[in-house]
């Protein structure tokens, strides 16, 4: 299949989970994650009506943001970890950091973000299943409550709302217990009404769970895979 074709599938998928859900089709993003993907095949997706772009490693969309930048009306991501010494090369390519996992990681992009005149948009990442190889703030962590408490002075940082990966499990109802845990802590916080901070975004969702992450309330599902097909290992 094409990827005009893929991603009118993932669309029909996406409006079908919203409305078993009884929500509205609009009020979740498609992200494309276009990690390991060409140029060229981008630029296809850009054409099938594909704006908000993942990425997962500032190095790669260094090398190829030359490729994409003329792409009009494009948001782009970083969902991969992000070391703090690569955070100023961040600020500079990226419209967004969904993957924010510290407070001094938050204060480096912030830094950055201030010296370029950039606002960007962020997420907080959370290693929802308490996974020793996965990055993201423990949900109860004192480091997740000092970023939330330090948002006033992130001024170029707009803190939108919370991400995360779930533990994969082949099927893919696994992973509905994490993204109700999710939902359940954006709303905790939300409650907390922390100035500067909105939790309108809640990211997950990938490939083989969108659908369930949407019913859980995803407002942002990431799709790699079932928009371009498989990756290349590394
Ligand atoms: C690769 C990746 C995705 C997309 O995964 P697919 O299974 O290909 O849809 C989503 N989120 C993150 C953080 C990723 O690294």
């Amino acid at each position: 299949m094409s990827i005009a074709e893929n991603v009118a599938q993932v669309r029909e998928r996406i409006a079908a989970a919203a409305r078993r859900a009884h929500r509205h089709p609009e009020e979740i993003t498609l992200m494309a994650v276009s990690k390991m993907v060409e140029p060229a095949r981008i630029r296809q997706g850009h054409e099938a009506g594909l704006r908000v772009f993942g990425e997962n490693r500032v190095q790669e969309f260094a090398d190829k943001v030359g490729s994409v930048k003329a792409l009009d009306g494009c948001d782009w991501h970083l969902i991969g970890h992000l070391q703090s010494n690569k955070a100023s090369k961040a600020a500079e390519l990226f419209h967004g950091v969904d993957s924010i996992d510290s407070l001094r990681l938050a204060e480096k992009l912030n830094a950055a973000a201030t010296g370029l005149r950039r606002k960007l948009q962020t997420l907080l990442e959370i290693n929802i299943g308490g996974e020793a190889a996965k990055s993201g703030l423990a949900p109860d962590s004192q480091e997740l409550a000092s970023i939330l408490r330090a948002a006033p002075t992130l001024q170029a940082l707009q803190i939108r709302g919370l991400m995360a990966l779930p533990p994969f499990t082949d099927n893919p109802e696994g992973a509905r217990p994490y993204f109700r845990k999710m939902r359940q802590l954006r709303d905790a916080i939300a409650d907390r009404k922390f100035p500067s901070v909105t939790m309108e975004t809640l990211s997950i969702g990938m490939s083989h769970d969108f659908e369930i992450a949407i019913e859980e309330g995803s407002t942002c599902v990431r799709v790699g895979t079932a928009i371009f097909g498989e990756r290349p290992q590394p």
